[in-house]
């Protein structure tokens, strides 16, 4: 996607503080963290977002979070950590690309809404 901030990210367009990187998923520093530790991970295919899962791509899904133990001790999370998934106009989804924050580095607060 041509005009996808995390495409361009993922195509090294558009520069980013690299946390993990396969051929199929990248890590990198949220711009604006929320908590001492904030990583994106997305999947390097567009996928707009959640809503857009399907039985045919939904395979990166988990092999995103086969990967979230090892990305997590490489930051150190090693007492827990919160993955979030903003979704849709409700869910305030900023970039329509698919990807999952991974907030800690401190207790994080109990509200979730
Ligand atoms: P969401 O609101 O769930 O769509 O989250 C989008 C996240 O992307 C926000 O936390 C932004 O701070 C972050 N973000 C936007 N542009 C960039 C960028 N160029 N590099 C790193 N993070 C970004
Ligand atoms: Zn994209």
């Amino acid at each position: 996607m041509s005009d996808c901030i995390f495409c361009k990210i993922v195509d090294g367009s558009i520069p980013s503080t690299k946390v993990y990187e396969d051929d199929k998923i990248l890590a990198f520093k949220d711009l604006n963290p929320q908590a001492p530790v904030h990583t994106l991970i997305v999947p390097k295919q567009h996928i707009c977002c959640a809503d857009q899962i399907t039985a045919d791509n939904c395979e990166i899904v988990g092999y995103i979070f086969s990967k979230i133990p090892e990305i997590a001790k490489s930051l150190g999370l090693e007492n827990g950590y919160r993955i979030v998934n903003n979704c849709g106009e409700d869910g305030c989804q900023s970039v329509k690309h698919l990807h999952f924050h991974l907030l800690g580095g401190k207790k994080l607060a109990e509200n979730m809404a």
